[in-house]
């Protein structure tokens, strides 16, 4: 098979990062004899150094021609108090919204070696493995009126959460798709006993299950939803919520991992002709300027990230599981960064890439 990936590694921890996940790549491609050809391109502060604007017309272009995109992490402590069109982080919504992603994928998975990690008890923790499905484009961050207006006691902040069937059902049936490769068990999260807009959600949601008798679907409440993810995450396969609700539980779902440099994610779009979807993976933690440049990071979330661009982007299960597994045996051998705590002396970025790639090992 023909990759065709672009790769924005972005600013501090990201160029580390993604540079193991790179490698990551490349070795898979070797092993399992595919052609991959990686471009790379500008997104966040080193973009906005270099062509004075955090996403430069060319990285939209480069990104539009890839088959899949990969970034590292967008951000820099100089423009934390420049306007919001300005910052690095702005480059990060604009390629969301220029690719068309409308789903964010978090996968959590504890992994037994990392159970100590987690502030919960091990025994709540152990055989989570779930995946979130979190709607990203619609919700009240995006929904109009808002706005604040008015003075002194007449102060008045307004936003606005608007969904459309469209948009609930598509997102609706990638959940549903998803669950049927896993557990076929899906769990739609809602606050219908209070919110219009959560009872559309919940009618298109049952609407689109009729499409998908295989997989058993829940309602659930999101408030009950936060509840159960800490007293009894293994109940739960795939998770589908809307973007606001899908942004504070999947932040408590990274808390079962372990720790953040751990987590993967996908954001997925439309569906190309081949059946693969248009895709950009990232791991989900950003920049971290307080330990960039020192070779410390954690790059396994953006490892993980490729192993869910082999399988969303170009279909590759058996390569996905190979990278997964060799995360796995990376955890079980101990040598592992300094945020996961390791008995002995902490291994770098580095080792890491390239223990990942000596456990995939060659065919
Ligand atoms: P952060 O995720 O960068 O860091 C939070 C803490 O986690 C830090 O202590 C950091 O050292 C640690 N950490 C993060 N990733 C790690 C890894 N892979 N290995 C080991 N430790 C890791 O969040 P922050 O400090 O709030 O933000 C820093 C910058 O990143 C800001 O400019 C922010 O806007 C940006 N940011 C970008 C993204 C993104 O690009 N998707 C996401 C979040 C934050």
């Amino acid at each position: 098979m023909h990759l065709q990936v672009l790769i924005l590694p972005g600013d501090g921890i990201g160029t580390e990062v993604t540079c193991e996940a790179v490698r990551v790549l490349k070795h898979v491609a070797k092993v399992y004899g595919h052609e991959l050809t990686l471009t790379e391109g500008l997104l966040g502060g080193v973009a906005i150094h270099k062509k004075g604007t955090p996403l430069p017309d060319e990285t939209v272009k480069l990104a539009l021609e890839a088959d899949a995109t990969l970034l590292g992490a967008v951000g820099l402590p100089e423009f934390d108090n420049v306007a919001p069109e300005k910052r690095p982080e702005r480059g990060l919504l604009g390629i969301r919204k220029a690719l068309g992603v409308y789903a964010n994928l978090r996968p959590v998975r504890a992994y037994s070696a990392l159970l100590n990690s987690s502030p919960l008890k091990n025994h709540l923790v152990e055989g989570t493995d779930m995946i979130i499905v979190r709607e990203l484009t619609g919700g009240i961050y995006y929904g109009t009126p808002r706005g604040i207006s008015g003075e002194g006691a007449e102060t008045r902040a307004v936003n606005t959460m608007t969904y459309t069937r469209p948009e609930i059902e598509r997102v609706a049936r990638m959940a549903f798709t998803l669950a049927r490769a896993r557990r076929r068990k899906l769990a739609s999260v809602d606050k219908s006993n209070v919110l219009e807009n959560s009872q559309l959600w919940r009618k298109v949601v049952t609407e689109v299950a009729a499409e998908f008798p295989d997989v058993e679907l829940e309602h659930i409440l999101v408030d009950n939803c936060a509840m159960q993810l800490i007293l009894n995450p293994r109940r739960f396969d795939i998770v589908l919520t809307e973007n606001m609700f899908g942004d504070i539980l999947s932040d408590e779902g990274a808390v079962l991992a372990g720790s953040i440099g751990m987590l993967p994610s996908a954001s997925i779009g439309a569906r190309k002709p081949n059946g693969a979807w248009v895709g950009l993976y990232e791991p989900v933690h950003g920049s971290a300027p307080d330990i960039a440049g020192q070779n410390k990071a954690n790059p396994l979330g953006a490892i993980g990230s490729v192993a869910a661009m082999l399988e969303y982007s170009f279909g590759l299960k058996e390569e996905a599981a190979a990278v997964n597994n060799a995360i796995e045996k990376v955890l079980e051998s101990g040598r592992v960064t300094a945020d996961l705590k390791p008995a002995g002396p902490p291994a770098s970025t580095t080792d890491v890439g390239q223990a990942v790639c000596s456990f995939i090992g060659g065919k």
